[in-house]
């Protein structure tokens, strides 16, 4: 393989600042009675010195990933988010709206109708073009970028959501690199990104979602919609502060996967040896390569079970472990249930409550190797 060229700006200067080693195409759900072994690729994080993107070098993969359920965090954040836009002012009625969805879901279009936007065919400008965790499934972003600003109506808005690179670098979540996923962004990345086109950065919200996901307002330069408000001068002394264009710092991701990987195994083998019953939860795509290089198999975690009824029968690619029904927690009765989704904590507890019932708990599986694992409080006890 030849070096990487910028998947934005078609620069080839930059440096390899993640390595997950092969793995499998993480949309690739097998049927649990198939025995593997199952392809596998490699998975890198390349960092263009030129633009700052951070992005995926190669992606070999092209599976469809069975349609998981939309988990209530995705639909609170956006109807949060849509409250945000429209109390500052951009989302009047009778605006004509375009959207780029997510191919794991997530349409901000009913929400946006209900206020009176109007959706436009494809192609038509709008003067509100939001783009919701779309843009990073397009491995040409300079065209894909380019596509969205140009139906940017005069005077029009382009919304643009992303998780961002400074949360993954914070918080350590390095299994955010996926295939398929060939963007990760910075908002320093993205704002030369909209440079490009003439575009600018305006106004940013921030959510929770993801461990922080950002939200930018962008708009034309001709149109002299007036400076960067303080809302994105704070996001990028931020990032300035993380490093988010430094690839030492990036690369800290690194020494972080290891780390992860150890103490979700050595946690895993000691309830094992305690015969505590373990089981996952939430078959996401994003928790393959946790459990391969902790080298979690069924004897480990005999099963994930998941709300999708499509992956059931199905196993975790790259594993032997099987994803289940959740009816499996009732009857199995885990004294821990190791969440793979962190953002379904809330939603999980609510609809499973006989797990905390039968004296169990839910883990999170993403903080394994930082100082604690985080176990969620029960309600009314401390
Ligand atoms: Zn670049």
């Amino acid at each position: 393989m030849g070096e990487p060229v910028c998947r934005a700006c078609h620069g080839r200067a930059g440096h390899l600042v993640l390595d997950l080693g092969e793995q499998p195409a993480c949309d690739y759900f097998p049927r649990s009675d198939d025995p593997g072994p199952d392809p596998v690729y490699p998975l890198q994080m390349w960092l263009c010195s030129m633009c700052g993107l951070a992005q995926l070098v190669a992606d070999p993969t092209m599976r469809e990933e069975p349609r998981g359920t939309e988990p209530t965090a995705l639909v609170a954040q956006a109807a949060d988010a849509v409250e945000r836009v429209a109390a500052a002012g951009l989302l009047a009625a009778g605006r004509r709206v375009a959207e780029y969805g997510s191919p794991h879901g997530g349409s901000w279009l009913g929400l946006l109708t209900r206020r009176g936007l109007t959706p436009v065919n494809d192609g038509e400008p709008a003067d509100v073009v939001l783009d919701c965790f779309g843009l990073m499934h397009s491995a040409d972003q300079a065209a894909s970028l380019a596509q969205r600003v140009a139906r940017v109506a005069t005077g029009g808005v382009l919304l643009l959501q992303y998780h961002s690179l400074e949360t993954i670098v914070r918080r350590g979540q390095w299994n955010a690199l996926r295939h398929g996923h060939y963007a990760y962004y910075s908002t320093t990345a993205l704002a030369a990104m909209l440079a490009a086109h003439g575009f600018s950065p305006r106004k940013a919200w921030r959510f929770e979602l993801y461990g922080g996901t950002v939200l930018l307002a962008a708009s034309r330069d001709a149109d002299a919609a007036g400076e960067s408000d303080s809302s994105v001068q704070l996001l990028l002394a931020e990032e300035a502060r993380v490093g988010v264009l430094e690839p030492a710092v990036l690369g800290g991701l690194q020494r972080q996967v290891q780390t992860r990987a150890n103490g979700l195994r050595d946690w895993l083998v000691a309830q094992r040896q305690a015969g505590n019953i373990v089981l996952g939860y939430g078959a996401a795509s994003r928790a393959i390569a946790l459990l391969r290089r902790a080298g979690v198999d069924r004897t480990l975690l005999p099963a994930v079970a998941d709300a999708s009824p499509a992956k059931e029968g199905l196993r975790m690619p790259g594993t032997d472990i099987p994803v289940v029904s959740p009816s499996r927690l009732a009857a199995d009765q885990p004294a821990t249930v190791l969440l793979l989704l962190a953002d379904l904590l809330t939603e999980v507890r609510a609809a499973f409550p006989d797990v905390e019932a039968a004296g169990g708990r839910w883990v999170d599986a993403e903080t394994f190797g930082s100082c604690q694992a985080g176990v969620a409080p029960l309600p009314g006890r401390s």
